[in-house]
């Protein structure tokens, strides 16, 4: 499809700013209510337990291979913290007064991948498994499912091949999983891949396939193998209902840690959750699990870097998949490497478009010195990506024509919670961790 960009900026102004690189927002001004909304993504509340009841089946193996979850007895799950001196320090540097309460939540500290992949990317690959063994007559939903650690299984798995293309995080986190289960797994990895993951693929025997082009070649190289391989299994991140349903387990598990917590939430007590965005299935998985879990309560607010502004753009055109940034002349490079999509998934834009309150895109400075100033005053570290999101209070806070039209008057606004959804960065390395704090990239 070749995009007239003329018309185009004449037709939609927003995308001006974006060609521009201007760090913008944009509310929805046709939100619906879930009931309308829920028809559009095709999901619902069964296919979430159902992939609620698979992670379970699985906890016991999880326990076993990999130790480090063993203490939330093979959940994978993080954990939800104030972080009130950010809060202040939001407020004095924005000059902002932002109502209500600051949360966190940790999936940059996920067990045994360090982002939140270890949802999507882990329950696709264990999804696959367990029908590969199911047909096999090899594994019932009755059975403890330690057993897969046993011999057998690594021999069975040993028969079958996973492939994926990614530009870092989705590979960890098939990789890891895929190579343990015993499968063999190749992860074909964009040039901004970070060189530390990797490695650390490398080390866990996975085969690291590596392209000097974006996501997109690499996507597309990975997929073409699979294809001449019968055995070989291609996770598409673009438009897989497995990744999305396997994000999705998020919302009731949130909604059990903020009861746990005593945070309400509810007309009155809005909760807000700023997401970073990259293709989309990430984002959109935990939003719709949220949905689900909270209903018209919670908002979600899509984080994109300005050079790879791709969910923002495909929703406010209505031209979704069929536009990619650069199309109309936007790079997508960004040290948030994430977030570097040009194109959007089809499937979860047209999914979640009316279930979505708004999209805003951040500069790479922004997220480096939001990084920094996180690590100071928190203690927290992540990668640029996972700060996409944490301007999202101050730009809820002060657009003035998106709060009138959701009649959020001062008094809810101070009994909001706003939540930063960090998406990544438990296992930068320090090395690598000092080269973000100085606000640059290691030439890897
Ligand atoms: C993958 C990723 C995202 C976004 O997920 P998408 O499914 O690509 O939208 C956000 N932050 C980090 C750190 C990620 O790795």
């Amino acid at each position: 499809m070749t995009i007239n960009i003329d018309q185009l900026t004449a037709q939609y102004p927003l995308v001006k700013e974006l060609i521009e690189l201007k760090e913008t927002s944009w509310f929805n001004p046709h939100i619906t209510s879930l009931e309308e909304g829920l028809p559009y993504v095709g999901l619902n509340a069964e296919n979430i337990q159902d992939a609620s009841n698979r992670l379970a089946r699985f906890a016991s193996y999880l326990a076993k291979a990999f130790p480090e979850t063993a203490i939330t007895d093979g959940i994978i799950e993080s954990e939800v913290v104030p972080i009130k001196k950010m809060h202040n320090l939001l407020e004095r540097e924005y000059n902002t007064q932002v109502q209500g309460r600051l949360l966190i939540k940790k999936d940059s500290h996920l067990p045994i991948s360090g982002s939140i992949k270890a949802r999507g990317g882990i329950y696709e690959v264990l999804t696959h498994a367990e029908k590969l063994a199911m047909e096999a007559g090899l594994l019932t939903e009755s059975d403890d499912y330690s057993k897969l650690l046993n011999k057998e299984f690594q021999d069975f798995f040993k028969q079958f091949s996973i492939a994926v293309g990614s530009t870092g995080n989705l590979g960890m986190s098939i990789g890891i999983i895929s190579a343990k289960l015993g499968f063999s797994v190749s992860v074909h990895m964009s040039a901004d891949a970070r060189e530390w993951k990797k490695n650390k693929l490398r080390s866990h025997g996975v085969n690291v396939v590596e392209y000097e082009q974006d996501y997109g070649v690499a996507v597309a190289q990975g997929r073409k193998e699979a294809e001449n391989d019968p055995t070989c299994f291609f996770i598409d991140d673009e438009n897989s209902q497995t990744l999305f349903l396997g994000y999705s387990v998020a919302g009731e598990r949130l909604k059990k840690q903020l009861t746990e917590k005593g945070i309400e939430v509810d007309a009155q007590h809005p909760l807000f959750v700023y997401l970073p965005c990259g293709v989309g299935g990430g984002p959109g998985g935990v939003a719709f699990g949220l949905k689900m879990a909270f209903g018209d309560n919670v908002h979600c607010i899509f984080a994109e870097p300005t050079h790879s502004p791709c969910m923002l753009l495909g929703v406010h055109t209505g031209l979704h998949d069929d536009i990619s940034v650069q199309d109309i002349g936007i790079d997508n490079i960004t040290a948030a490497d994430g977030l570097a999509f040009g194109r959007a998934s089809g499937f979860v834009g047209r999914a979640m478009e009316r279930l979505l309150d708004g999209y805003l895109t951040i500069t790479d400075e922004r997220m480096y010195n939001l990084l920094k100033q996180l690590s100071e005053c928190e203690d927290i570290q992540l990668e640029p990506s996972a700060l996409a999101g944490m301007i999202g209070p101050v730009v809820v806070t002060n657009d003035r024509g998106y709060r009138k039209q959701m009649e959020f008057s001062d008094t809810i606004m101070s009994n909001a919670t706003h939540l930063v959804w960090a998406t990544g960065g438990g296992m930068v390395p320090e090395a690598e961790m000092s080269y973000y704090l100085k606000n640059m990239l290691s030439n890897q």
